[in-house]
């Protein structure tokens, strides 16, 4: 077996010792007679998982008491048709800052259910940037305020979060949830897609204060209600069950890490390392703002598309996979999950600076 430093933006990488687990307990979970995808989800053993699951999330996140956490299908892209469907119920006005491709998404998708208003975008230079907000533009009466506080494509994210007052601040936070502390209590609303930094595709969550559920849109179909599957605990239907089980080992390997605060020093630590070595470098150049760079994606460029087709290739056929940039973007794309260690970065750099050395 060979595994490679797999540098892919989602699905992405898991640390190995979660793969392990899972393969340990594949076909007999914890004695059962049975793997966890086979087993009901009613069933007792399974219970465990889901609350251990929870459990492990509330502690890890802080998360306060008035705050439900739900295990959802759909990806987020589905919760950007639930966050409007449920939240959008008083003055049915909502504001989203447009930081790059999944908030336009999630913006354009709000548009069917009220009346949406963009006080600050970044598409005026390709999303490479976070725009400053000017508080004025903030609809005094919205009903949320949405942003995504991580931009995976770009390589951009929030480092403070924007204060909106009384108007509940609406997160998607599917590429950099548990990769830096945040304070939940600022949130009213917060989801994420497991495919990054939680576990494999399928499974979403969704972390909400518990006053912004129970008024969904009288159409609001039954499985994109907040209120059904809070009150149901993520057991009004058949929950992604194995997906689950997989997110609580690897809740209990950030527990093992040291949790999100022990994650974050090492996330810094990995991503100065490359962005200190781009900075110095005359061959690549960073495509982030400096002051908004990502500590989860890592965004660049080469010269020419020959040269970033050929850094592909070589570092490829060396073990260092998936760095073809988006296409939206281009050049290349380094994430660097919790899950990949400072030791593989280390790598990248020395293969980085192999390949300029040999090509300038
Ligand atoms: C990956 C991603 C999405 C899309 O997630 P799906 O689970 O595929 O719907 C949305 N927002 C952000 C910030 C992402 O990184």
């Amino acid at each position: 077996m060979k595994r490679i430093y797999n540098f892919a933006a989602g699905p992405s990488m898991l640390p190995l010792s979660v793969l392990e687990k899972a393969q340990a307990e594949l076909l007999d979970y914890n004695g059962t007679g049975m793997s966890v995808m086979e087993m009901s989800h009613r069933s007792k053993a399974y219970e465990a998982i889901i609350n251990k699951a929870e459990e492990l999330m509330r502690e890890i996140m802080e998360i306060p008491e008035n705050y439900k956490v739900l295990f959802l299908q759909g990806g987020a892209s589905t919760q950007f048709a639930m966050v409007p469907l449920n939240l959008l119920n008083k003055s049915k006005k909502a504001d989203y800052i447009v930081t790059g491709y999944f908030a336009k998404k999630a913006m354009q998708e709000a548009k069917r259910y009220g009346e949406i208003n963009v006080p600050a975008s970044s598409e005026d230079q390709n999303f490479s940037y976070i725009p400053e907000l000017d508080k004025s533009r903030l609809t005094p009466d919205a009903d949320y305020v949405h942003i995504t506080t991580n931009n995976t494509i770009f390589g951009t994210r929030y480092t403070t979060l924007p204060d909106t007052g009384d108007v509940p601040l609406v997160a998607d936070m599917s590429s950099n949830i548990l990769s830096q502390a945040y304070d939940v209590k600022k949130l009213g609303l917060i989801y994420a897609g497991a495919q990054k930094n939680l576990g494999p595709s399928g499974t979403t969550v969704v972390i909400v204060r518990e006053d912004l559920i129970g008024n969904a849109m009288d159409f609001t179909p039954t499985m994109l209600n907040y209120k059904i599957h809070a009150e149901a605990g993520s057991m009004y239907n058949t929950p992604p069950t194995y997906g689950i089980y997989i997110l609580k080992l690897v809740l209990e390997w950030v527990k093992e890490q040291g949790g999100v605060k022990e994650l974050q020093k090492i996330n810094e630590k990995k991503a100065a390392l490359l962005y200190d070595y781009l900075d110095n470098s005359k061959l690549y150049k960073p495509t982030a703002a400096k002051k908004d760079r990502s500590l989860m994606n890592v965004t660049f460029r080469l010269p020419n598309d020959e040269l970033t087709d050929k850094f592909v290739k070589e570092a490829s056929a060396v073990g260092l996979g998936s760095l073809k940039g988006h296409r939206l973007v281009g050049g290349i794309r380094a994430s660097i999950y919790n899950a990949m260690p400072y030791e593989a970065v280390k790598t990248l750099v020395e293969f980085m600076e192999k390949f300029e050395k040999e090509n300038s």
